[in-house]
């Protein structure tokens, strides 16, 4: 049976990193008709676990990446939050001081740093003289005696090899005598993360551990651990790290300033950030970073592109399939397949999959993921008014693909907002309205096309105008312009004639006699 994890910390927001972490353990399972478990180190009690947790678990429910074991749903294996699990972590702590494969160690952080610098001065690497270490009850009362308090190191071999068989990167040889002695518990009884993640990993009968490539260092420690609590050991992967765009540079959490630079991320960030602010949203500096999940939840993006995409972060099938269904990742995906190289985000990618996903989306799920937009920036009430409801599948439908996600329908609110709230682009307005003559003749005329078409459709208004041209003998384009701005307000929307259709006939009206005023 595969049982696979991902162990987050309560952070309060969820890293594209993790997620691509985390959708390939839950791959992994599903494939393997095996169980996904989310388990929280929350060790560091310094934060409300709660608050920190809940935008983590939001996040993978929104991407459909659900788990077996947890937070909410529990399970046999549980608690699953490592601050609840401290008596499992004391055993394994006494189990190992035990059989001496652990020690109280009674140093000085000062002691400690002075036997660094003396490594550094002399230019061999640092190992612990283990001068405070206690093996026995009197050597502790004896630097007791001295006021010390004590920590729980691991004591590590200090010869011979520590070979591990990983998935993705192959055999990997760390000698045992540059491993440190690591803390595995504080003075005050508290677990650290090595310990506490070997023992859980027992506890809930991980299989595979699969994880970011900066845990391979941690490997050779946390098979230490396992092998003096006699564990069997699971299987390691470590998947390369998330780069940034365009580098092979770790994708961090707060550099926004720096990814600016790069023109596809910048794009990305404000094409949110206009969405954001048009649907009156303060951003949070926290969350509103396109390395974190919410940005794209936020400004409207589908989650299985995001999915999608994050999958060939680094995996791929046959280096040109790109397109899968969840059905699909879950047939497809193997640990063998996984690249050893870090993989770049490429923000320009992410979008084309979106764009993708958006324009195969059917009318009805895209409508309803536009208006709620429509809801947030206050154009359309909720539930939309009886005047708006008929309109918007028609509407959406005429946005052709000029949606890339479900926000910038923001774009195009000229359909639903009153007359009298409609904005004028000013510089256009002005060359093609207030400078130029003949217009007022052009909106006058076309007032009367609108006045007269029966029925009121686009195929009557399209050949109504057709025929004013033509007995003009003017060209399309010079009433083009003229008559978007009188209506819309913009130089750019959609195809005029669905325009002027959607807005509807007492609306158009209204919106030519303000101008012809
Ligand atoms: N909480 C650890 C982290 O977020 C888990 C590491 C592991 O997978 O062992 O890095």
């Amino acid at each position: 049976m595969v049982r696979t994890r991902f162990a987050p910390s309560p952070t309060g927001y969820l890293h594209i990193g993790g997620v691509r972490t985390a959708l390939f353990n839950w791959l992994y399972a599903r494939k393997h008709g095996g169980q996904f478990i989310l388990r929280i180190d929350d060790t560091d009690q310094s934060r409300n676990v709660e608050a920190a947790l809940q935008p983590i678990l939001d996040g993978f429910k929104w991407l459909g990446i659900d788990w077996d074991e947890g937070p909410e749903v529990n399970g046999p294996c549980g608690p699953y939050f490592q601050s609840q699990r401290s008596d499992h972590y004391q055993t394994a702590v006494d189990t190992l001081l035990s059989k001496g494969l652990a020690y109280r160690d009674y140093a000085r952080t000062d002691e400690i740093q002075a036997e660094r610098e003396a490594a550094q001065a002399e230019k061999r690497s640092f190992l612990y003289s283990r001068n405070w270490m206690a093996e026995n009850d009197d050597q502790a009362a004896a630097f007791e005696a001295e006021g010390r308090t004590a920590v729980i190191r691991l004591k590590m071999h200090r010869e011979g090899t520590c070979v591990i068989d990983d998935e993705i990167r192959g055999r990997v040889e760390f000698e045992w005598a540059k491993e440190q002695d690591m803390v595995i518990q504080k003075a005050d009884g508290s677990a650290l993360y090595h310990l506490a993640s070997v023992v859980d990993d027992h506890a809930f009968g991980i299989t595979h551990v699969i994880r970011a490539e900066e845990h391979l260092s941690n490997t050779p420690r946390q098979i230490f651990i396992a092998q003096g609590l006699d564990y069997d050991l699971p299987t390691y992967a470590h998947l390369p790290y998330v780069a940034e765009p365009g580098s092979k540079t770790k994708l961090s959490k707060r550099k926004i300033p720096k990814y600016l630079k790069n023109p596809d991320f910048k794009q990305l960030y404000d094409h949110g950030q206009h969405i954001a602010t048009a649907c009156g949203r303060e951003l949070d500096a926290d969350t509103f970073n396109p390395v974190i999940v919410d940005f794209y939840r936020d400004i409207g993006f589908l989650p299985h592109a995001v999915v999608n995409y994050l999958l060939l972060l680094g995996w791929s099938l046959d280096d040109k399939t790109e397109q899968f269904s969840k059905e699909e990742m879950i047939e497809h995906f193997t640990l063998e397949r996984v690249v050893k190289s870090p993989a770049s985000f490429d923000p320009k990618k992410l979008v084309a999959f979106q764009q993708r996903e958006m324009d195969s989306l059917p009318l009805k799920q895209k409508t309803a993921l536009a208006v709620s937009y429509l809801q947030q920036s206050g154009l359309v009430d909720d539930p939309p008014s009886c005047d708006t409801a008929p309109r918007l599948n028609d509407i959406i439908e005429a946005t052709e693909q000029r949606m890339t996600v479900a926000g910038d329908i923001l774009d195009y609110t000229d359909f639903f907002v009153t007359d009298d709230a409609l904005t004028y682009d000013q510089d256009a307005y002005t060359k093609h309205i207030t400078e130029n003559e003949d217009d007022n003749g052009i909106l006058a005329d076309f007032r009367h096309i609108v006045e007269s078409a029966n029925p009121f459709e686009k195929e009557t208004i399209e050949a109504a105008m057709r025929a004013y041209i033509e007995e003009k003998g003017i060209k399309f384009r010079a009433i083009v312009h003229p008559i978007r701005i009188a209506l819309t307000g913009k130089t750019i929307g959609f195809s005029l004639f669905d325009t002027i259709a959607l807005i509807g006939q007492q609306s158009c009206l209204a919106r030519l006699d303000r101008i012809l005023q």
